[in-house]
């Protein structure tokens, strides 16, 4: 290998990916330890997976034609010459850790994740290269109130969140195995006007005549205004599992806005499709997206399971948390521990100890600096209290505790400090 002889001045992250710092990893716990509790809530458990894949998890699952897999994986040949991908998302990994693993053998299973995912795009606000994802997949007997109930479960997590303002918006696309009479619907409709549109729109349509649905392209959204959309073309029996759906969420308070344009960018999916946005995001307004996927397992070599789930941004979630509530910092909670003097440098660890022992955030400066310098040690790590200890609390047993948010600071028995200290960790 050639190593340049002179290193950049400062080497960055690549772009479109960037660093959590330790202030925004606060936030992004808080975010996690919600998303796990509602999961939990309702019946769902955890699974973790390799960033690194096969390529074909993901060209046999998410489609050969969709822009995924066309223009955003990053895709390379590892040393053992294996096409393998960084995962540009995570429904496909699921499935496939769900066939390797036996999980086909319990029936049903509920299944959330939380991680990154890449995808080369082009960076802007609200899209990155690295971004995170959390989501469900609920694996087993499809019924309506599944699809309902996985619906709910998005709304749940975003209310937990302090989202409200977001609209979910909903459609169906039917059985898989009536897609090819849509799209021939679909084509006798919109094939007159398709001369109208950009040479890259009409290869789109050519390609895969539903895309042109969700094609950003504007003349190719007023041609397809024009049309009824997918849903009129469906069969009575797809229609009325819609109408159930719909029934469902009417009857258990979820808004909803019927949307029979609604595509999704992945080939896998059937039945229910659904997407979340927000005012908040600018042009980048989907806060997350999901939908059934029945024929999925199958195309993976597994047996005939039916399936729906939902992916969300978590980046995208910050933004619409941020914009409609004051995100809080707790957590930050942290007991710092100042010995005035020298001889009392030994007790002072003992005591940083002694807390850390018994579940408190607790730190010291172990530099052997002066008091003034110590106490502005904790203030720089925005301690919550400091105890200090110099000669007079040691001969007293006692410590002086510091509140650093009033200033205010009094002297407290040795022996109570500990039970004091976990009523204050306990009410942060
Ligand atoms: P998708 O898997 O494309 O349905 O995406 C689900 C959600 O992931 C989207 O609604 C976004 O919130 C988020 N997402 C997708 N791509 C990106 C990206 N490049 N950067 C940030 N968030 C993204």
């Amino acid at each position: 290998m050639i190593f340049p002889k002179e290193l950049p001045v400062q080497i960055k992250a690549l772009r479109g990916t960037r660093d959590i710092l330790p202030e925004e990893c606060l936030r992004w716990q808080w975010l996690e330890g919600a998303a796990r509790a509602i999961f939990r809530t309702y019946a769902y458990d955890e699974i973790r997976m390799p960033l690194l894949e096969d390529l074909a998890v993901f060209t046999r699952a998410v489609g050969e034609t969709t822009e995924i897999v066309q223009k955003q994986m990053y895709t390379f040949r590892d040393r053992g010459d294996r096409d393998v991908c960084l995962r540009p998302e995570a429904t496909a990994s699921v499935v496939r850790a769900y066939l390797e693993n036996g999980l086909t053998a319990a029936g049903r299973q509920k299944l959330y994740y939380l991680g990154p995912m890449f995808r080369a795009e082009r960076p802007q606000a609200g899209r990155q290269r690295q971004f995170h994802q959390v989501g469900v997949e609920n694996i087993g007997p499809s019924s309506p109130y599944v699809d309902a109930e996985v619906i709910l479960l998005a709304c749940r997590f975003l209310e937990a969140l302090g989202i409200q303002g977001y609209r979910v918006l909903l459609s169906t696309l039917g059985e898989a195995g009536e897609r090819s009479h849509v799209a021939a619907r679909l084509r006798e409709h919109l094939e007159p006007g398709l001369d109208r549109l950009s040479e890259t729109t009409r290869a789109t349509a050519e390609q895969n005549i539903f895309r042109l649905l969700d094609s950003k392209d504007p003349d190719a959204r007023e041609l397809t205004r024009s049309c009824p959309g997918v849903i009129e073309f469906l069969s009575e029996q797809s229609r009325t599992r819609f109408e159930s759906v719909r029934k469902i969420l009417d009857q258990n308070g979820v808004r909803y806005e019927v949307d029979p344009y609604l595509v999704r960018g992945l080939d896998y999916y059937s039945h229910t499709v659904f997407e979340i946005t927000h005012s908040a995001l600018g042009a980048q307004d989907a806060l997350g997206a999901g939908g059934r996927y029945d024929g999925l397992i199958a195309q993976l070599g597994g047996p005939e399971t039916e399936a729906v789930g939902f992916a969300m941004g978590v980046e995208r979630l910050f933004l619409a948390a941020e914009a409609e509530t004051s995100l809080t910092d707790a957590g930050r909670f942290l007991v710092f521990v100042v010995a005035a003097d020298e001889s009392a440098v030994p007790k002072a660890f003992e005591w940083v100890q002694a807390l850390r022992s018994d579940g408190i955030p607790a730190d010291w400066d172990c530099t052997g600096k002066n008091l003034k310098a110590q106490m502005k040690q904790a203030n720089r790590r925005n301690a919550s209290w400091v105890l200090i200890l110099g000669e007079r609390e040691l001969s007293g047993n006692s410590l002086t505790v510091k509140d650093m948010a009033t200033g205010e600071q009094e002297s407290m028995d040795a022996d109570r400090i500990l039970g004091w200290a976990k009523a204050q960790f306990a009410d942060e």
